[in-house]
């Protein structure tokens, strides 16, 4: 099985993306492991990659082609995989899709998860951080009502990234990103929306769900 997931900011991507995988028994390939892994490891695409990242600049589309393309040759990779966070674009997609084929391969599915932006930001905008632990609580699902830590007695704040506008300005940079992406992977009638809101087990379950038809 060789899928795709994409989904908005506060989705549960990376989490689903666990699941499905370990479901599935394939990798979860997601680009931030694959740039930890080429940089840690000191590989030359890594230090290439490196040079960029030190001068705050975005890493070049062609290194992280690059750096999909040889995780996509290793060994365990050869009967499926999940990709996460790539690609990112159509002309990724392309490149993916040409990668793919020199293969003899193709993707079979491309999973989008599903939710609206008012559940985003009320997942993303309810996050409190204790400022001693660094512990994460919720004003809603840990009806959290006071700004004290519960485990260390510590005052909670809200982070940057947490707060509504940021979180808006998120999901429109998503929408604009992805939602040609969306529409190329509709054409290619690979694509499938699961409802992401709800607890976890039952997301996974709908995920597989959709998944299943497609299982050769
Ligand atoms: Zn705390």
């Amino acid at each position: 099985m060789r899928l795709v997931l994409v989904g908005p900011p506060g989705a549960g991507k990376g989490t689903q993306a666990q699941f499905i995988a370990s479901n599935l028994s394939i990798p979860k390939i997601s680009t931030g492991d694959i740039f930890r892994a080429n940089v840690s490891g000191g590989t030359d695409l890594g230090k290439l990659a490196k040079t960029y990242m030190d001068r705050g600049d975005l890493v070049p589309d062609e290194v992280t082609i690059a750096m999909v393309r040889d995780r996509l040759s290793e060994d365990d990779a050869q009967d499926g995989f999940l990709l996460d966070g790539f690609p990112r674009n159509v002309a990724q997609a392309e490149i993916l899709r040409d990668m793919l084929k020199d293969w003899g391969l193709a993707l079979d599915l491309v999973l989008e998860l599903v939710v609206d932006d008012d559940e985003v930001v009320r997942r993303l905008a309810g996050r409190r951080t204790c400022s001693q632990c660094g512990r994460i609580w919720h004003v809603d699902f840990d009806d959290k009502k006071d700004d004290r830590c519960d485990a260390c007695g510590g005052t909670l704040f809200q982070r940057d990234d947490d707060k509504e506008e940021t979180v808006r300005h998120r999901l429109e940079v998503y929408q604009q990103q992805t939602a040609p992406l969306v529409s190329y992977y509709a054409a290619e009638q690979i694509l499938v929306g699961v409802d992401a809101t709800g607890p976890v087990e039952e997301v996974t379950r709908r995920a597989m769900d959709a998944i299943r038809p497609y299982m050769a």
